[in-house]
């Protein structure tokens, strides 16, 4: 008997191929994904416009693979945490509902092997690299989910912020921000699907079109000697070779800036002084820059720094132009804000809860 093909982990055009195979007209692709991903059909049965025969093929042979519930909470602010099982262990997905807008925080791996010093994931190590269909299964299960739980709030935007480095793993990613771009698939706009990376230098080089979606860079300092000890990956891609990457992604793609990720850190990088580094650094306004003030709890050697210290980063990199925004804590009670996912209830509570 041979082992079925997941529909979460064909491109159009693949599925395109899978239907030209089986003497069926590749036009059939469209109405397929429009089917199961626009309408959120869970089979092919009544998809009367395609023949009994083509139906009972996919049915036998093509599956649409929902992700199993480990366990799910929601939090007062809206905020939605689902843990899923996947080969490999457990991920977590968070639904962020905000004024009509819902974004949804995927997974690209089980765990992360690039160890930055105050994300929760990073204390797992790696172990297993997520395929298309398991992080196309997050978008469609969490959407059928919400929908089931009568949620007003529909899946606007997608961010690769969840566990796991997303361009340690492209192949995968690729696929399934294909497929989340779509116009017969999910049809979210490029720009509203988001990659964020702690600076994995060749996948930065890999995102063409159609793959130039909104880039995220983790920076947290725009020092090489303060970002090596909080991402170490940092020193295999100084920001300098860093920033050559950004800038270049600027040039080739559509995008028009990239937003720098800078969790705030008291006493670490949270002074004038580091913020007038970061100014020298970037010395161009195509950054935006989003200022995580870090969440931490007992027994973490981090602190998040006062508001007054936070508002002061900000004042001086708003004084240069530059648009700065600072995230609002969402999820906390559930541990579901960014760098907070672990997988497991028991374990998360050990851990430094921070932000990528
Ligand atoms: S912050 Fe991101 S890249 Fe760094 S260890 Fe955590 S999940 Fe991995």
């Amino acid at each position: 008997m041979h082992s079925k093909i997941d529909l979460f982990s064909l491109t159009s055009n693949q599925l395109e191929g899978y239907l030209q195979m089986r003497d069926a007209s590749p036009r059939h692709a469209n109405t397929i994904m429009d089917w199961i991903y626009r309408r959120g059909h869970h089979d092919y049965q009544g998809l009367t416009t395609l023949s009994p025969q083509l139906r009972n093929e996919l049915t036998n042979s093509v599956s649409i693979t929902s992700l199993p519930v480990y366990a799910s909470e929601r939090d007062n602010d809206g905020v939605v945490k689902w843990q899923f099982t996947v080969q490999g262990g457990v991920i977590e997905t968070v639904f962020i509902p905000s004024r009509g807008r819902g974004t949804l925080c995927i997974s690209s791996q089980v765990g992360c092997a690039l160890n930055c010093a105050f994300c929760a994931t990073a204390t797992l190590g790696w172990r297993h690299n997520l395929s298309a269909a398991e992080i196309i299964g997050q978008v469609w299960t969490a959407r059928q989910l919400l929908k089931e739980a009568g949620n007003p709030t529909p899946i606007t935007n997608v961010v690769f912020m969840g566990m796991g480095e997303p361009l340690l793993n492209f192949g995968a990613v690729a696929t399934a921000i294909r497929i989340l771009i779509h116009p017969f698939a999910f049809a979210i706009p490029r720009r509203r699907v988001t990659v964020s990376t702690a600076g994995v230098v060749p996948g930065i080089h890999l995102l063409r079109p159609p793959l130039d979606v909104s880039l995220m860079l983790s920076l947290h300092s725009a020092r090489d000697a303060v970002r090596n000890t909080l991402v170490p990956l940092n020193k295999k891609y100084p920001i300098a070779t860093l920033l050559d990457a950004c800038q270049r992604y600027l040039k080739e793609n559509s995008t028009r800036w990239i937003t720098i990720a800078y969790t705030l850190i008291e006493g670490i990088n949270d002074s004038i002084e580091e913020a007038r580094q970061l100014l020298t650094l970037l010395n161009t306004t195509t950054f935006k820059i989003n200022l995580i003030p870090l969440n931490t709890f007992s027994g973490s050697p981090f602190r998040t720094p006062s508001t007054l210290r936070i508002d002061r980063f900000r004042t001086e990199l708003c004084r240069a132009g530059y648009r700065v925004t600072v995230r609002t804590p969402r999820g906390n009670s559930i541990d579901a804000a960014c760098g907070q996912l672990i997988g497991t209830n028991t374990q998360r509570n050990k851990h430094i809860i921070a932000c990528t």
